[in-house]
């Protein structure tokens, strides 16, 4: 298997007053990432998920254990834009993503930081823009735009940076369902052109379009596997304070009368497409 990451025994303490003992955000955890899969972690607040994301592209380092990305470890300094350059983030609130006044100014901001030429920069902007269809935006300024189209920008910022990854920290959590539909498409097509995506969120619905879905619970995983695998496993999701997708309910409640439903109808597609066998 091509692992675009790979973490070996990953600790993280956060530090806390000399009086209090430090915080164990993550604790022992080793995962491997496939070059060009897609991956939802979801996890209730404070399980530590985002802590484990800010470990993937060196914003925060092991206390513990070693992280690899793009086969760089995220403690040596040499290789920490190496390391930032393979895995960007893409973070909630798009507010603080945004740093120029003008949208092709900030989409610019990271190649610039990363000494590309100035014709080469234009391009990828460019690009960029067209990607997340914020092409007509580039000479406006930020703050006029919804949050959507803000997050959309902020994406394209990390994209112009020609990442091999993308790290998604519940980046439609602020959005309205629109905003929230339009991240996602442009997600999707991200994964398709060979991204690897790793996306956190609370959205069951966004959880399930993934490869594979890691749970973690306090500061652990707790369950890793395909979407229908691991949602299959409601006693499992109910012990970790998450919400069962309705399909599932649904399909237990079908069993319930009888009515054999296969595992793994986890979307409505499937269910529509399982009760449209008995036309
Ligand atoms: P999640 O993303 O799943 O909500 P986090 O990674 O944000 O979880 O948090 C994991 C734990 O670490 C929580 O107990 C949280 O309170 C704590 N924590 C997060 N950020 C900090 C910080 N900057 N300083 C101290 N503790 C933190």
């Amino acid at each position: 298997m091509d692992n675009i990451i790979k973490i070996e025994n990953l600790t993280f303490e956060y530090l806390r007053d000399e009086d209090q003992m430090n915080l164990k955000a993550i604790e022992d955890v080793s995962l491997e990432i496939e070059r060009g899969s897609f991956t939802a972690i979801i996890g209730k607040n404070g399980s530590g998920k985002s802590t484990l994301a800010k470990n993937l592209n060196g914003l925060l380092l092991p206390t513990e254990g070693v992280v690899y990305v793009g086969g760089f470890d995220t403690r040596d300094d040499k290789h920490i834009w190496d390391v930032r350059q393979t895995a960007g983030m893409v973070f909630q609130n798009p507010d603080n993503q945004l740093v120029s006044a003008i949208v092709e100014d900030d989409v610019a901001f990271g190649p610039e930081n990363l000494g590309i030429d100035p014709a080469e920069i234009r391009r990828r902007v460019d690009k960029a823009l067209e990607d997340v269809n914020m092409g007509k935006y580039k000479k406006k300024a930020p703050h006029l735009l919804s949050g959507g189209q803000k997050q959309r920008v902020a994406i394209a910022g990390v994209v112009a940076m020609k990442p091999q990854c993308i790290i998604f920290d519940e980046p439609t959590a602020m959005l309205d369902p629109r905003g929230r539909d339009e991240i996602m498409a442009i997600i999707d097509e991200l994964h398709e052109e060979g991204i690897t995506v790793i996306l956190i969120t609370h959205f069951m619905e966004e959880a399930v379009r993934a490869d594979r879905v890691i749970i973690m619970h306090e500061g652990k995983i707790l369950m890793d596997g395909t979407p229908a695998e691991v949602y299959a496993q409601e006693e499992l999701l109910r012990s970790a304070n998450l919400t069962i997708p309705l399909m599932v309910e649904v399909a237990a409640k079908l069993r319930q009368q009888g009515i054999d439903v296969p595992q793994g109808i986890i979307t409505e597609e499937k269910m529509v497409e399982f009760i449209c066998q008995y036309k």
